[in-house]
């Protein structure tokens, strides 16, 4: 047995969910909104199951989903992609993640990663035989510096995996940050490989910046996004790829030996719905940003303190004031004795952790959040 894989823990959120069900916690834990999602376009799923093609669909994806992915992309954030060859449709996010490492470390290749870092990238990278290499980015702002940033980079740098916005420190990266990333990727030719699956989960006016779009990263960036965070239907595991062609041929030499396909009736459905009009976007992001605020302020009525949170799902809360130094343990009790699931964000970090910040999604039904309200109140 690899023991890369044999030796891991359950991931924090399988862990997190299990333990709301079995104590019958509100759930606030795993990034999920308790909303089913935009109902035509599971309409069209639901048409697409019924009437559609349910055989094996391209192995790139549907023409018609690639062509919704580049005539999309280039709407929100001025990328212009050739469908034909710039575009991919995985299983999510994370089989395009696994697959690019995949395909693009050797053994000994160095990758820069950021922590707080999403669970499932360190095993992957070092399953692809890739030796990590960490920038620390540190609470309340998660701002990448220069000096970090010379740290982490060598000439055996081959990969950057920079995720923006960023899970679960719910930040957004200014442009400022971004060029100076870019700047690293050129000097050291790395390949940027962007997880941004909450790219369109922004708040107070922000818009997304692709690390793409910078100049002299359009041929060495990998994009990756995921319908299941652009349309709250986490379930789905639709994501696409954007890249280069000879990046994207290497790509997908991976994906077809990985799950070769997607199912082509939630490929349709996702093609329907990145068309929809900016109105259902705007929507989308308003009504999460009404969900933050709303917690937001239960939160410090209580008497937490509460990190600002740009975009994703994620509000971070600071439990160093309440004199707890112990995430783990904090969210153990949080679960077992006041119903509330919450991630500690000491599980985001493979070295130096930081044990006093604690994830909520706030993607929750007003409902939800005020039962959970309910259920914190004398915890701060
Ligand atoms: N990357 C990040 C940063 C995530 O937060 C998630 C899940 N929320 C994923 C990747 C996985 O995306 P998918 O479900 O499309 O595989
Ligand atoms: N991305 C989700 C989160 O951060 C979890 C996805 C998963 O459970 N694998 O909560």
């Amino acid at each position: 047995m690899n023991p890369i894989f044999a030796d891991l823990p359950t991931t924090v959120f399988e862990v997190m969910s299990a333990l709301a069900r079995e104590t019958g916690a509100v759930n606030l834990g795993q990034g999920f909104p308790d909303d089913p999602g935009p109902e035509d376009v599971r309409a069209k799923a639901a048409e697409a199951v019924i009437h559609g093609w349910n055989q094996y669909p391209p192995m790139m994806g549907l023409p018609e989903l690639r062509r919704a992915v580049a005539a999309h992309y280039a709407h929100w954030q001025g990328l212009g992609v050739d469908p034909d060859a710039e575009v991919m449709v995985t299983s999510g996010a994370t089989e395009a993640l696994a697959g690019a490492l995949m395909a693009l470390i050797e053994p000994g290749d160095e990758v820069v990663l950021f922590a707080p870092l999403y669970d499932a990238y360190l095993p992957l990278v070092r399953r692809a035989g890739g030796v990590p290499r960490f920038v620390t980015l540190t609470p309340p702002h998660f701002r990448l510096t220069e000096a970090a940033l010379a740290q982490a980079f060598s000439d055996r740098t081959r990969v950057v995996l920079f995720n923006n916005p960023l899970n679960p420190a719910a930040t957004v990266f200014p442009e400022e940050d971004l060029a100076l990333l870019a700047a690293f990727c050129r000097r050291f030719d790395a390949v940027a490989l962007c997880d941004e699956v909450w790219e369109h989960v922004v708040f107070d006016g922000r818009r997304h910046r692709p690390l793409m779009a910078l100049p002299g990263m359009r041929e060495r960036t990998i994009k990756v996004g995921s319908a299941g965070k652009i349309f709250s239907l986490t379930g789905w595991k639709v994501g696409f790829v954007l890249a280069a062609p000879p990046l994207m041929r290497v790509l997908a030499k991976a994906h077809q030996f990985l799950t070769f396909t997607t199912p082509p009736n939630l490929q349709s459905a996702v093609a329907y719905g990145l068309a929809k009009d900016d109105a259902y976007f705007e929507g989308m992001r308003a009504g999460f940003a009404r969900a933050r605020d709303r917690f937001a302020a239960g939160l410090s009525e209580l008497g937490f303190t509460v990190l600002p949170a740009a975009g994703t799902y994620f509000l971070n809360v600071d439990i160093a004031p309440l004199g707890f130094a112990d995430d783990v343990a904090f969210c153990d009790r949080l679960v077992r004795r006041h119903g509330v699931a919450a991630i500690p964000v000491s599980a985001f970090y493979a070295q130096d952790p930081v044990r006093h910040v604690v994830r909520f999604c706030f993607a929750k039904r007003d409902e939800t959040l005020d039962a959970a309200l309910d259920r914190l109140s004398g915890v701060a």
